[in-house]
């Protein structure tokens, strides 16, 4: 029988060069050395070591597509698209992809595009460097899709804001040394009186309430915090006041794409798992890969992985080439994070009783990507962007 996704060498698909795939078996050769062995243990603990922001910003991948003046790799957009999608492909449990994926992928991007030269040295750079964890607030208790209802305010003061207010399911929100929030400076408006402000760690009033337990990414911390009255001052304003919203719309598409990706990663994964599984245990005196259903939930993997990874290439081209991209990021997004549940289901089924257990991994796929069609944007919100998108 032969493994579909080993299928020969080829060339890199655009928009990935040579240089992303040395990337690609960089990140490989790292997860699977130094993360694989230990991500059981990180799970137990509910935490992965603070140590590993150090070690991924040795190896330079915390600053892929930041420019070296910035302590950056001076890479590209197409770097970090690599770095998401591999962590998963190798194998990485979910918890340490959104971690890391976090501070790379929603929390720094906005510093970069939004910030002044001296939000860039204060934060940018040591969190490139592993320095400083960061994380990105948007979501509160009563609001989420519907990020335009955010109550978290900040009042004028002098020589900046007083916030007041909460924040709940923030990746790295229970180590992050700073938090790029999302506070309404307009009490009328909607989406038009939400400004973003740098807060940090050990300011008075800003606490971490509680860190939360969750169905997979368990060696992530998800944070719930409040602020009570925390002075943030004036520099730390990130953007334009009152124009939130353009960062967060902005944000919204990279870290769609990011997770489409990620759940091209997992799939891929899924799919070799359960190829060698199927290969190498037996059933009624046969490999159970001769057996036809068995072949058949083999196939459905391959070919949901093949479009996801189309679909998320597609709109990663666009992306990268500074095209509009809303349709195609959407489509990508909703339709790999169904289909990576879908197909870590599928892998734990072929396991069979084994795919029940901690042991054989797949079980973890399946809760990992779980939280893929509510995260970032739920599926009904997708279909809501996508339907719209025709006039509907
Ligand atoms: C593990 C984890 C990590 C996260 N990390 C972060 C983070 O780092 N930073 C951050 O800011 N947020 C984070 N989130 C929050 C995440 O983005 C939200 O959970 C998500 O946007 C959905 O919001 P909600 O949970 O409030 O659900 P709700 O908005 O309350 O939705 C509940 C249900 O109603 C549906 N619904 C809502 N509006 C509509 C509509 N208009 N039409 C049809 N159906 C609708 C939803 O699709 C969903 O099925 C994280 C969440 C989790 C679980």
């Amino acid at each position: 029988m032969s493994v579909i996704s080993d299928s020969g060498v080829r060339a890199p698909s655009p928009p990935f060069t040579d240089e992303h795939e040395d990337l690609r078996a960089t990140v490989r050769r790292w997860v699977e050395s130094e993360i694989v062995p230990e991500q059981d243990t990180w799970e137990r603990r509910r935490e992965f070591p603070r140590e590993l922001f150090d070690r991924a910003a040795e190896l330079g991948f915390l600053g892929l597509k930041y420019p070296e003046r910035l302590g950056g790799q001076g890479g590209d957009a197409v770097h970090d698209a690599v770095w998401a999608e591999e962590l998963a492909a190798a194998g990485a449990c979910g918890g340490v992809g959104a971690g890391l994926g976090a501070h790379t992928g929603i929390a720094t991007p906005p510093i970069f595009s939004f910030g002044t030269a001296e939000q860039h040295e204060r934060f940018l750079r040591p969190a490139i460097a592993g320095e400083r964890i960061a994380a990105l607030g948007i979501t509160e208790p009563g609001a989420g899709s519907d990020v335009a209802s955010i109550r978290t305010t900040a009042k004028r003061v002098d020589g900046g804001w007083l916030v007041n207010g909460s924040k709940t399911f923030i990746t790295n929100g229970v180590r992050a040394d700073f938090l790029v929030c999302a506070v309404r400076t307009r009490p009328e408006g909607g989406h038009a009186g939400i400004s973003f402000l740098i807060l940090e760690r050990g300011m008075e009033g800003y606490e971490v309430s509680r860190k939360l337990e969750k169905l997979g990414w368990h060696s992530s911390d998800t944070g719930e915090l409040a602020f009570t009255d925390v002075h943030v001052p004036e520099e730390n304003l990130l953007g334009a006041e009152n124009e939130g919203f353009k960062l967060i719309m902005a944000n919204f598409q990279w870290e769609r794409l990011l997770m489409a990706l990620g759940a091209v990663g997992a799939m891929d994964w899924c799919l070799r798992r359960s190829v060698a599984y199927a290969l190498e245990r037996r059933a009624f005196g046969r490999a159970i890969g001769s057996f036809q259903a068995i072949r058949h939930k083999i196939a459905e993997m391959a070919t949901k992985l093949e479009a996801g990874r189309a679909m998320s290439y597609a709109a990663l081209r666009l992306l990268d080439s500074g095209q509009d991209a809303l349709r195609e990021v959407t489509a990508a997004k909703l339709f790999t994070q169904r289909a990576a549940v879908e197909t870590a289901d599928e892998a734990v089924q072929i396991h069979g009783g084994y795919g029940y257990m901690r042991e054989y991994e797949v079980e973890r796929v399946l809760r990992d990507a779980r939280l893929g069609p509510i995260g970032g944007g739920t599926d009904e919100v997708m279909k809501e962007i996508l339907g719209r998108g025709f006039g509907l």
